[in-house]
């Protein structure tokens, strides 16, 4: 590694026992704020005149990046949204031109999910491949997961990024990492039971889909008393939402540990042991700042606002001021587990592009997840938002188990989603089946822009065509 491609992430070892968390990640955070404002310091004065697109960029907003001082002038660096880096694709095909090294220098491809757009190419330089596997690293120390474990990976390795770097990080902590792709649920289910893996990394969606599956089996107690005791989870805000959790957990009999991060970023942050339902943010490698996302200004702890990343290691393809259109309230208190890094109180709380205004009231997919997963005898569930404009329509289709009264089950869906929401939700029992199932990104949350509303909250149209946008958390 050259001194060009940044700072060795930190790989001081735990002390408070195994479980512990490292020194590093205990300091007091004026240290924690000097060290990052060294770090972004070294970061720009490589990006100069070798990242064709932030030259460009600091020098449209007439940023002198030479001349500034941090952490004071850090508000001084002009943001960079998807959009940029989008148009910036679209402009110089088929990388852009946000790339600090010659091309031959980049190993790794991967590429965002959007279905709203078109994806966003990434590409890695080894050392770039290496300081996100560090990232990981910090993930798994947190949760516990060390070398003694066998990590299960129950889905086909596509072009997103997370799990991948996941892999490549249990492997390296000398952990056995087992790729499950390419199979059946059931076929992962008995791999399960040969090969007893400790951890699983998957979506919050996917871990629930296993123990329907098992159910259907007849398999479900054997789940809960399975080998698998920590489940990381990503992808979907799920992991943070305390009902989805919770079934989570009481299905597989083990701790979820949430977690999140964006292709273009990288592996962000972390939850401990010590505090479900917060999520660490590994300051060590990313400075996160909290703004309105209306208008950039910075936003106090405690209040929501989006997230804005600046990623310290991925030197090679950085971003800097990242507008993650991820909705987050920060904490900076201590948490229980000592370590001084900000926490994300309820992990990413909603994505800004995903908040759907209906007649006049703002639905988040997150909101209306919360509510259903809550009542025990929903197996899965859609909720169709149909057309834009005043009149829109919203209907939820749930399946219900089996030897339950469907109408009851439906009618007290509706009455805690008027009382969640404050907005009339018809909520309709479906065939068991009938609703799509989900490895990767679920797409529960449907917005019909091809059909005219039939009326507030009736149900119509076909929340499948072509013309539906998914919306629900994009990346991990
Ligand atoms: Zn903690």
């Amino acid at each position: 590694m050259t001194a060009d491609h940044g700072n060795a992430p930190d790989s001081t070892p735990p002390t408070g026992g195994a479980t512990g968390p490292p020194d590093s990640e205990c300091e007091p955070r004026a240290a924690l704020e000097a060290l990052q404002a060294e770090r972004l310091t070294a970061l720009l004065r490589t990006l100069r005149d070798r990242n064709a697109f932030y030259d460009r960029k600091f020098s449209r907003a007439g940023v002198d990046v030479g001349r500034l001082r941090f952490f004071e002038d850090l508000a001084a660096l002009p943001f960079t949204t998807k959009a940029d880096l989008v148009a910036d694709q679209e402009a110089s095909p088929p990388w852009g031109t946000a790339l600090t090294e010659p091309l031959d220098r980049y190993t790794r491809y991967n590429q965002t999910s959007s279905t709203t757009g078109r994806p966003l190419r990434w590409i890695d330089t080894p050392e770039t491949w290496q300081w996100m596997l560090e990232c990981w690293k910090a993930v798994y120390r947190a949760a516990g997961v060390t070398g003694r474990d066998r990590v299960f990976f129950p889905f086909s390795f596509g072009p997103f990024l997370g799990f991948w770097t996941g892999f490549d990080a249990a492997t390296q902590i000398g952990a056995h990492a087992i790729p499950a792709g390419g199979m059946t649920s059931g076929q992962r289910l008995a791999l399960i039971s040969a090969l007893a893996p400790t951890v699983m990394c998957c979506t919050p969606t996917y871990a629930l889909r296993l123990l329907d599956v098992a159910r259907e089996a007849g398999g479900r107690a054997a789940l809960s008393d399975g080998p698998v005791r920590v489940i990381i989870v990503a992808g979907e805000p799920g992991g943070s939402i305390p009902a989805t959790r919770q079934r989570i957990e009481r299905g597989w009999g083990a701790r979820v540990i949430d977690h999140h991060g964006l292709t273009e970023v990288g592996p962000i942050s972390f939850e401990c042991l010590q505090a479900p339902g917060y999520l660490h943010v590994n300051e060590r490698e990313f400075i996160a700042e909290v703004v309105d996302p209306d208008t950039g200004e910075p936003a106090a702890d405690g209040v929501r606002g989006e997230l804005v990343i600046t990623n310290l290691g991925r030197t090679a393809s950085p971003v800097i001021r990242y507008r993650t259109r991820d909705l987050v309230v920060r904490t900076r208190e201590r948490c229980a587990c000592g370590r001084t890094l900000a926490r994300l109180a309820g992990g990413v709380v909603a994505r800004a592009d995903d908040m759907v205004n209906v007649r006049g009231v703002n639905v988040y997919p997150a909101a209306v997840e919360s509510v259903l997963r809550a009542i025990g005898p929903v197996v899965e569930y859609r909720c169709t938002v149909q057309a834009a404009g005043s009149l829109r329509g919203i209907f939820v289709e749930v399946e219900i188990e089996d030897a339950v009264d469907a109408a009851a089950v439906a009618a007290l869906a509706a009455s805690r989603l008027r009382e969640a929401l404050g907005l009339s939700v018809p909520v309709t029992p479906v065939a068991a089946g009938a609703l799509p199932r989900f490895e990767m990104k679920a797409r529960r949350f449907v917005v019909d822009r091809g059909t005219p509303p039939a009326g507030p909250g009736t149900p119509a149209g076909n929340p499948q065509s072509a013309a539906s946008v998914r919306i629900g958390q994009e990346d991990s």
